[in-house]
């Protein structure tokens, strides 16, 4: 089993003992006492203190620490805390080479040792070399911490891991940092020995880390098989995403053993490109999500690659979804099928009741083009208003009388519309702007029977939607379309129905 292990720094400016009972608190399996600037006295008591095991470490300056004593000295403390009980000692593998106490001490504690190297710069060179030269040390656990440059380094450590492995040996192998991440969360995945996470308590030793709350519920780490089948979200940023968080939790309701992380990657497209490529090579990776600004790179990535990609995300020009369960893999577009489940669920139909409905499309930038094509493509009369009247215009000209017809209005005539529905698909009313709205109270009534449906989840009752529930229209929110375009990929991605009610629930919470 992968410990998570929640780092404290021990001296006297801080509260040790109220970080240890949270680490503890949270369930984390071990504490790492940061003992850099601790006296002896201090980091003795922080060892007594609570059931949970500790690892003791002394940081050096020369790898991102603050311990400043010498070789000589950091043996003497190590030597101490092993001997009062420390389930582990950090022993710097620089600092094991020049000092004979330390190597003394470090064949003393055998496998109780963690044999360390950091790199708070880079992914160096050499490293593969390096882990050679610490698999010479006997017993040992390995640690490398680097500073990837990107996704593509971060995946060069499933490899270091590996090779650690593969020498019988425990190891323990970080990408710091946002593009790291991934190796934290897939530490158990990954057969790691331990991660570290943080607490409310505690906060980050080194940049990326998650908390132990993360890890155990979102990522279920007691639960990451090294089996399992892996699934993320592309974007560019992609910190924020929801859709690790609901995908996760739809995985755990219906028992299915994936785990779906976020994936950085720049927004070019050879970045794109070879960073898939390689996660195809290096991770069971079996479906991604892909939102902006890769979207446009993952349709020219099916096409070079020959996937099958869904004719009218053909004629849409982006896809944001990559099924590789299919021969050859398959790309679709799930933002337009989202969209409109979404909109008929609000009648109470089918995606083929749109037939003949009027709707009203506010905006023509990439949200809209979907809808639109999806509207247009069930036989939907469409108005697309838009504030640059031209792209309204390029957008109508392209889909009209595909099935449906689709026209351009200016923005300003907006007021004049009598439509059955209203899609919002520009940013108004979105936080922080949570006071915008694209309709004026004074400029529109909505029949009860009309549908507004917002495409801004946050939050999840935009003004506009505020609005058209005093008129009492039917409201559509953001969020229901958000989590249909999840279900439409968690389908192709896991054979299951889509738990809706577990969406919902994440989403209301997340949103509040
Ligand atoms: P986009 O490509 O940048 O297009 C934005 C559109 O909004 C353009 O037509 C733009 O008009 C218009 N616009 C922007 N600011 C405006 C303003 N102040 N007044 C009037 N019109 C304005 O963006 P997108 O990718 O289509 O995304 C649009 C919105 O859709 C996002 O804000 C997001 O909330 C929502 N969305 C939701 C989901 C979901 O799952 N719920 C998925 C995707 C997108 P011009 O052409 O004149 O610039």
């Amino acid at each position: 089993m992968t410990l998570i292990c929640v780092p404290v720094f021990v001296n006297s400016q801080t509260d040790w003992r109220q970080q240890i009972d949270a680490a503890q608190k949270a369930g984390a399996d071990l504490v790492e006492l940061r003992a850099d600037t601790a006296t002896t006295d201090e980091a003795l008591a922080a060892l007594a203190h609570g059931p949970l095991k500790k690892l003791v470490t002394l940081r050096s300056t020369d790898e991102g620490g603050k311990d400043s004593r010498s070789d000589a000295a950091r043996a003497a403390l190590l030597t101490a805390a092993l001997e009062r009980g420390a389930a582990l000692i950090d022993i710097e593998f620089a600092a094991y080479q020049r000092s004979p106490e330390l190597r003394a001490l470090a064949a003393k504690a055998g496998d109780r040792t963690v044999l360390s190297y950091h790199n708070f710069a880079h992914l160096p060179a050499d490293l593969p070399a390096r882990i050679d030269a610490m698999l010479a040390v006997p017993n040992a656990v390995v640690k490398i911490a680097y500073m990837p440059a990107n996704l593509r380094e971060t995946l060069r450590g499933f490899e270091f891991n590996a090779r650690i492995r593969a020498n019988g040996r425990a190891s323990i192998v970080l990408a710091m940092g946002e593009h790291g991440v991934i190796s934290r969360l897939l530490a158990a995945y990954a057969g790691q020995y331990l991660t570290f996470a943080t607490t409310p308590a505690s906060g980050p030793s080194a940049p990326g880390q998650p908390s132990v709350d993360d890890l155990l519920r979102t990522y279920r780490f007691r639960q990451q098989q090294p089996n399992a089948t892996l699934f993320g979200v592309i974007g560019h940023p992609i910190g924020h995403s929801l859709s690790p968080h609901l995908h996760n939790a739809a995985f755990a309701a219906v028992g299915f053993a994936g785990i779906y992380v976020p994936l950085l990657i720049a927004p070019d497209y050879d970045s794109f490109a070879n960073t898939v490529d390689d996660l195809r090579t290096h991770l069971r990776i079996r479906g991604l999500s892909i939102t902006i600004p890769h979207k446009e790179n993952a349709i020219r990535y099916a096409r070079e690659h020959g996937f099958t990609i869904d004719p009218l995300s053909q004629h849409i020009g982006v896809v944001n979804t990559f099924d590789f369960n299919q021969a050859p893999p398959l790309a679709l577009n799930t933002d337009y099928a989202g969209s409109l489940d979404a909109l008929v669920s609000a009648w109470h139909g089918q995606r083929e009741s749109l037939a003949g409905k009027r709707v009203a499309v506010l905006g023509a930038g990439g949200a809209a083009r979907a809808i639109v094509a999806g509207l247009a493509h069930y036989g939907a009369t469409v108005v697309i208003y838009n504030r640059t009247l031209a792209r309204a215009e390029e957008l109508a000209a392209e889909f009209n009388n595909k099935t449906g017809k689709v026209v351009a209005a200016p923005w300003a005539n907006l007021c004049k519309s009598c439509c059955e529905a209203y899609i919002n698909c520009t940013p108004l009313g979105m936080y922080p702007n949570i006071d915008t709205c694209p309709i004026a109270e004074s400029d529109i009534s909505f029949s009860p029977e009309t549908v507004v449906f917002d495409t801004v989840y946050n939050p999840l009752h935009t003004k506009l939607l505020k609005l058209a529930q005093t008129q009492n229209a039917r409201i559509v929110t953001g969020s229901e379309m958000f989590i249909r375009q999840a279900a439409i990929q968690f389908k192709h991605f896991t054979g299951h129905d889509a738990p809706m009610d577990v969406f919902r629930h994440v989403m209301s919470k997340k949103l509040g």
